[in-house]
């Protein structure tokens, strides 16, 4: 039997909200312990489209919440974290793009006034033309208008890595998980059979948080899944581009992000609407035709001819909401020494830390003295899934 270990924070979990937040609370002197059953990164994190939103896309519904005043301000703590003077030192990173962009190829011009108009857009746009425009628009037979969003791109393998680098040796490759509790409260969780006691327990499980919480016979709160296919292209003749393309309604038609693979082609990784509902119902083979028909719409100087395809389904995982609005701050619940709680997008991970760190505070939880850990099995390393799918 494995010893016993003690310590101020149990994270369940190692995405980005798990990892970001293992890291914050170390850099700040706590001591923690981060449990994966998987590998680094590999569910949600490292699939998505590694874009730091700042809420702009959002006010093409129109005006935004004051609730997504967090999301934007997630390019500035980022930014500030991958120059290596913010709260985490994630210098280590690679930036893909300084810039998203927005790509209206028709004339929407409706649909931009209101954009336009909305504040969280104001003087935070600009119109691109030229050699200013993203390489793989940079042709004569290109139509329409492109516009730069204070929205950065990053590497989302390069993210896990420094992030995991920052864990120390508080990273535990761990399967099963149940509770342990004294008096009928929760002091911490039994590991693969090894006991953590810990004075708050964090569930940053992505997807598998539902089952989690029905281990620990917690039934709040309530999880939803959104379920997705996306497309991936690869191959010698795709140019970087990282843009949401416009299409007549508030969502973009197509969202194109830019990704190198290990053996130096580029990717094309492809969301917004075409991975939403239809996309979900389409078979993978049905959802490659409309993905190559679109681009040749919209992009018919790229030569497709050897671009090799796959597509991948995925679930993102959210707190349940009521009607379709979509979360746009992260979300945590707490119950006694219970965190649960879903960054809902990549880029609100700073902002999932903030919201455990000021239940940390506001409980008087401080670093604690604890005996140095003994050395854990490590998880692995999660891989972009391009790499599996195409490698
Ligand atoms: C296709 C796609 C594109 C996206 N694009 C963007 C984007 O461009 N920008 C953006 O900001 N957001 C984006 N998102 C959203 C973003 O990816 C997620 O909100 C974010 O990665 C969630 O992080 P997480 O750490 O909560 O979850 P995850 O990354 O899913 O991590 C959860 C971890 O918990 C582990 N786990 C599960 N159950 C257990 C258990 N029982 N015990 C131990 N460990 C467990 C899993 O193995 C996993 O490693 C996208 C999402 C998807 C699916």
């Amino acid at each position: 039997m494995s010893s016993a270990i003690s310590t101020d924070v149990l994270i369940v979990g190692a995405g980005v909200a798990g990892l970001w937040l293992n890291a914050r609370l170390r850099r700040l002197g706590y001591s923690t312990v981060l449990v994966e059953n998987a590998s680094l990164g590999g569910g949600q994190s490292l699939k998505s489209q590694g874009i730091i939103h700042g809420g702009a896309k959002y006010a093409l519904h129109g005006a935004l919440t004051g609730a997504s005043e967090a999301i934007a301000d997630m390019p500035r703590r980022w930014r500030e974290a991958l120059a290596g003077s913010g709260e985490l030192d994630l210098s280590g990173v690679q930036v893909l793009s300084q810039a998203h962009y927005l790509w209206s190829p028709g004339t929407l011009a409706g649909n931009l006034t209101s954009f336009f108009a909305s504040k969280a857009v104001r003087g935070r746009v600009d119109q691109v033309k030229g050699s200013d425009l993203p390489p793989a628009l940079q042709d004569k037979a290109f139509k329409g208008k492109v516009y730069r969003l204070a929205e950065l791109v990053v590497d989302t393998p390069s993210v896990i890595q420094c992030l995991a680098q920052l864990g120390g040796d508080g990273l535990l490759a761990g399967e099963s998980v149940e509770p342990l509790r004294e008096n009928g409260e929760l002091a911490g969780l039994r590991v693969d059979g090894r006991e953590i006691r810990a004075r708050r327990v964090v569930l940053s499980a992505g997807a598998g948080t539902a089952a989690l919480l029905q281990q620990l016979r917690v039934d709040q709160p309530a999880m939803q899944r959104r379920p997705l296919h996306m497309v991936i292209a690869k191959g010698a003749t795709l140019k970087p581009l990282y843009a949401h393309c416009l299409g007549g309604g508030t969502k973009p038609r197509i969202t194109v992000t830019t990704h190198p693979a290990r053996d130096g082609q580029w990717v094309w990784y492809l969301g917004g609407d075409i991975a939403e509902a239809d996309g979900v119902a389409r078979t993978p083979e049905q959802q490659i035709a409309t993905a190559r028909n679109e681009l040749g719409q919209l992009l018919p100087w790229v030569d497709l001819s050897q671009v090799r395809w796959a597509t991948l389904r995925v679930d993102r995982a959210e707190p349940a909401q009521s009607g379709l609005v979509r979360p746009d701050n992260a979300f945590l619940a707490e119950q006694g020494a219970l965190l649960v709680g879903w960054p809902t997008k990549l880029a609100l991970a700073p902002d999932f830390s903030d919201r455990v760190i000021a239940s940390l505070d506001r409980d008087g939880i401080k670093p604690g003295q604890h005996p140095s850990l003994p050395p854990l099995p490590r998880p692995p390393l999660g891989q972009a899934p391009w790499e599996q799918l195409l490698p």
